[in-house]
Formats: C-alpha cells, sequence, structure tokens
C-alpha cells in the first residue's frame, strides 16, 4: 500500500523503525498536494522548503542517534487561522490576502517541537463562517468524494487534504462544528476537546468562548495522539485549562476491544435523529446504535429539551463575539487598506471601504447582527436569552450525564451537498450546525467518527462525553471506528501505488 494512505500512528512507526525517511514521506506528500491541489484547492500554502527542511533535519537526529519525539517526521497541515511566523495566514479573506505571521502560535509551538513537518495551510470559509468552505475569498474547496460536492466547513480544506490522502493528519478549529461536520461530509475523523484544552493563543478569534482547536485524521487513534500533542497549559491564553486531558492514544486503544461493550451507557437524544435528518443519515445512526447494542452496550434515551434552542442561541452568542472579534480588521490595526477613491479620506471613510470591500457577505452579515444583538435596548431580549438558552445546555447535558457515559448524535443532518444548493437558503446552511453547536456552548468534547455510507457518501456518528472526560469520549469513538463499515474511511480516490 502506497505510504500515503497509512496513518500517523503507522507512519511513526516506520519512520522510527528506520523503514522510511521524514525527507521520502515529506516529499511524497508534496507531491501528492501537488498534483491534487488544482482539482480540490484544499490548500492556499504550500510550504515545499519549510517542510523540507523540518522532515532532512528529523533523519539527521535519528542518524545522529538523538532522541526524538514519537511522531517526529510525520507531515502536518494548518488550517489557514493560524499563525505560523514568517508564512502568510489569510483566514480565507481577502482582508489578510497577504499578511505574515510575525510569531508562531502555540498550537504551532507545539507542532514545532514535536518536529511535525508543516505542509502548508488549508482552505476554509472566511474568518471560519460557514459550513461548506463556499464563504473562501479564494474559490471552495471539492470534496473528494465527489465533482460538485462540497467537503462541509469552515474547515473543508483540512478534512478534504486528509480525506484525499494529501497529508496524514491536519488542524481545523472549531466553533460551531468546523472539525466535526466537514469531518461527517468527508469520511475523517474531527475532534474538539474539552474547551481550555489547547490553547487558542494565535489562532485568529471567531467566537472566543466556543472557538477550539482540534486534529483532523482519518483513524480515532491519531486524533487522540495529536490532541496529546497539542494540549499544554499556555500562560498566554487566560482560558487554557493548568492540566489539559491525557491518556488519550492509549484510551482510543480500546477499539481493539469492541467485541464486548457490557458496562457502558449512551445517551440517545430524543430530540434528536428525526426531523431535518435525512433518511441515509438515520439509516447509518441506527445501524450504529444497533451494533452497539449487540455488542452488549447499555442505549438509554435522554431528554435534553434545550437542543432545539441551542442552534438559535448559538446563531445569537456567536455573532456577538465575532463583532467584537472583527473590529479589529479596520485597515489600521489589521487588514489590507481601502483608501477612498472619491470624496474625502477620513479615518471613518477609510474604515468603511475597507471593510466593504474587503470582507464578504457573510462576515458582514453577522457583524451586523451580532451588533444589533448587543446593542442597548435589545441585549437582554436577544444576548441575554441566549445565554439563558446556553446555561440550559450546559444543565440538561449535565443532568443526561449523570445518567450515561457519553452521547451519541448523527453529526450532520445529511450527508455531502452540492455547491450552491445551500448558499443561497441561509436557513438550511445554518441548520447543518443543529447537532454540533451544543457541545461548544456547553464547552464539552465531542468527536465525529466515520460510521457508515449512504449512497455512497460518507455519514459520520457523534460522540459528546462530559468536560475533562476528553479519553473517554476517543474510547467510545474507537468502538464506533472498530464496528463501522471501514469503506466509510476510504475515499474513492486514485492514489499512486508507488508514492
Ligand atoms: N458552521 C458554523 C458557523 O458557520 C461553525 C463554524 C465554525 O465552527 N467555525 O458558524
Amino acid at each position: 500500500m502506497s505510504i500515503l494512505k497509512l496513518s500517523a500512528v503507522e507512519l511513526a512507526q516506520k519512520l522510527r523503525a528506520g523503514e522510511i525517511t521524514a525527507e521520502a514521506l515529506t516529499t511524497a506528500t508534496l507531491e501528492r498536494i501537488h498534483s491534487e491541489n488544482e482539482r480540490l484547492n484544499a490548500f492556499l500554502f504550500i510550504d515545499d522548503d519549510g517542510a523540507l527542511e523540518v522532515a532532512r533535519s528529523v533523519d539527521a537526529d535519528r542518524a545522529a542517534g538523538k532522541d526524538l519525539p514519537p511522531f517526529a517526521g510525520v507531515p502536518i497541515a494548518l488550517k489557514d487561522n493560524m499563525c505560523e511566523h514568517g508564512t502568510p495566514v489569510t483566514c480565507g479573506s481577502k482582508m489578510l490576502e497577504g499578511w505574515i505571521a510575525p510569531y508562531d502560535a502555540t498550537v504551532v509551538k507545539n507542532i514545532k517541537a514535536a518536529r511535525l513537518p508543516i505542509v502548508g495551510h488549508t482552505n476554509m470559509d472566511e474568518f471560519a463562517m460557514g459550513s461548506s468552505t463556499e464563504n473562501s475569498a479564494f474559490g471552495p474547496t471539492v470534496n473528494p468524494w465527489g465533482e460538485g460536492l462540497t467537503p462541509g466547513g469552515s474547515g473543508g480544506g483540512s478534512s478534504a487534504a486528509v480525506a484525499a490522502y494529501m497529508v496524514p493528519w491536519a488542524l481545523g478549529s472549531d466553533t460551531g462544528g468546523s472539525i466535526r461536520q466537514p469531518g461527517s461530509l468527508t469520511g475523517t475523523v474531527g475532534a474538539k476537546p474539552t474547551y481550555g484544552n489547547i490553547s487558542r493563543y494565535g489562532v485568529v478569534a471567531m467566537a472566543s468562548s466556543l472557538d477550539q482547536v482540534g486534529p483532523v485524521t482519518r483513524t480515532v487513534a491519531d486524533a487522540a495522539a495529536l490532541q496529546e500533542i497539542l494540549s499544554s497549559h499556555d500562560p498566554l491564553d487566560s482560558t487554557s485549562l493548568p492540566q489539559p486531558a491525557h491518556g488519550l492514544l492509549d484510551a482510543s486503544g480500546e477499539g481493539t476491544r469492541a467485541e464486548d461493550l457490557s458496562g457502558l451507557r449512551l445517551g440517545v437524544v430524543k430530540e434528536m435523529g428525526g426531523d431535518g435528518f435525512e433518511d441515509g443519515v438515520k439509516a447509518v445512526f441506527k445501524q450504529t446504535v444497533e451494533s452497539l447494542k449487540e455488542r452488549g452496550a447499555q442505549i438509554v434515551d435522554v431528554s435534553l429539551p434545550s437542543f432545539e434552542t441551542a442552534i438559535a442561541a448559538y446563531y445569537l452568542i456567536m455573532p456577538a463575539e465575532v463583532s467584537s472579534n472583527m473590529a479589529r480588521f479596520d485597515g489600521v490595526r489589521y487588514g489590507n487598506r481601502v483608501e477612498p477613491t472619491d470624496g474625502p479620506v477620513t479615518a471613518e471613510t477609510m474604515m468603511r471601504e475597507t471593510r466593504g470591500k474587503m470582507l464578504g457577505a457573510e462576515v458582514k452579515r453577522r457583524i451586523i447582527l451580532g451588533t444589533y444583538a448587543l446593542s442597548s435596548g435589545h441585549y437582554d431580549q436577544f444576548y441575554g436569552s441566549a445565554l439563558k438558552v446556553r446555561t440550559l445546555v450546559q444543565r440538561d447535558l449535565a443532568e443526561a450525564f449523570s445518567q450515561v457515559d457519553a452521547i451519541i448524535t448523527p453529526t450532520a443532518p445529511t450527508t455531502a451537498f452540492k455547491f450552491g444548493e445551500k448558499s443561497k437558503d441561509l436557513m438550511s446552511m445554518y441548520m447543518n450546525d443543529m447537532t454540533t453547536t451544543p457541545a461548544n456552548l456547553a464547552g464539552v468534547p465531542a468527536v465525529s467518527v466515520p460510521a457508515g455510507l449512504s449512497d455512497g457518501l460518507p455519514v459520520g456518528v457523534q460522540v459528546v462525553a462530559p468536560a475533562h472526560e476528553d479519553a473517554r469520549m476517543y474510547k467510545v469513538a474507537a468502538m464506533i471506528e472498530a464496528i463501522a463499515d471501514p469503506s466509510v474511511r476510504e475515499c474513492p480516490i486514485d492514489v499512486r501505488e508507488d508514492a
């Protein structure tokens, strides 16, 4: 089998055993990226020189018998909203086109410490706002599962790249589902850790109380391993946990023992899985529940009434925070300045011109909505009530977790949809996030695992665990992975056998 199809765990073993070199692996990865990217548009920046330099230094240190971190030499890609010193970071926006990051985000520092060659930056909806990657100013990413299909979003670039064997693993950021929903639509594993596990320092903020960086991979074990690499306490992020979750890779080994699940209590949400879900998605979810039951898991119906209003609360809290975070892109502090061509040039006209020309429609819509929701006279009515719903989501989940170990839901209501299909009907685009947003509102960990196919397209099942129980989340995810149809993890796309 081509090395491009191996998981990060398998590649790391081969590198340690001296069966392959980091340089050969990185070269094959870069060749694959160059050959596929014109069609898929998954990468906005490809860093041949930077990645090869790291790979060669790993090989040299290995040859010299130096101690290396376990995954040294396994290439990785970053979502294009993470600062990597000396490289272009655009957030999928014309506003930042040409901007070079002056420092490393903490996640990038951790990746560099793990000696992973960074092969480039992946495409995304502008400033991470969207569910299809169609809002990127640099054109959409194509889902490798089918011509004309979106990979989901906002992190469609990372998910498509991993699904199409362009890179073994990548980073995403998840504010309301941007790792998990594209995971579901591309047959990849995508995890959003407990809030505070992974530093947000140097990651361009969308909605700070919801944002969390996480892994995009082809296997649950890879996701667990990558979260361990990324997690660290960071004094530069005031919401960073003093002790991030650990023991994740070990927990993911439970998949091999998926034959006997007695003692495992899994909640199925009464309010989720009916209306608004495609039949094929419901069928895969039902099949997963049946297989878990057959192996002895106890399935408990749990009622989470607030889940039905969570999406509405998300679409108030998120834009409120977006309106504040986006204020810095004004052509003075950050962003490509546009001077007005007619009329007087004042700070106000320049900022209006800059924000008017450099930001896309969805970003503007959210800034306006958020500003309105926070305005005096409307604050209690909109933002205040959304915060109350957020508390209810947290309470409902806490109540459910007193009865079950984890909750499972379909990750997304549909399989991969066509370009243009939902971008004209914003409600249907926003409804994509109905199952993923509760975990962000509550700060709990959640992961999407490829669970089965519907009409030849992947369907993901989401596992939600209590806060700080990331290890338990990976354990359950590994069990679902072990019983799922493996073809959901194998995108039918050509890969050269000799690569
Ligand atoms: N699709 C959601 C949105 O448009 C989530 C985005 C994200 O997680 N960054 O807001």
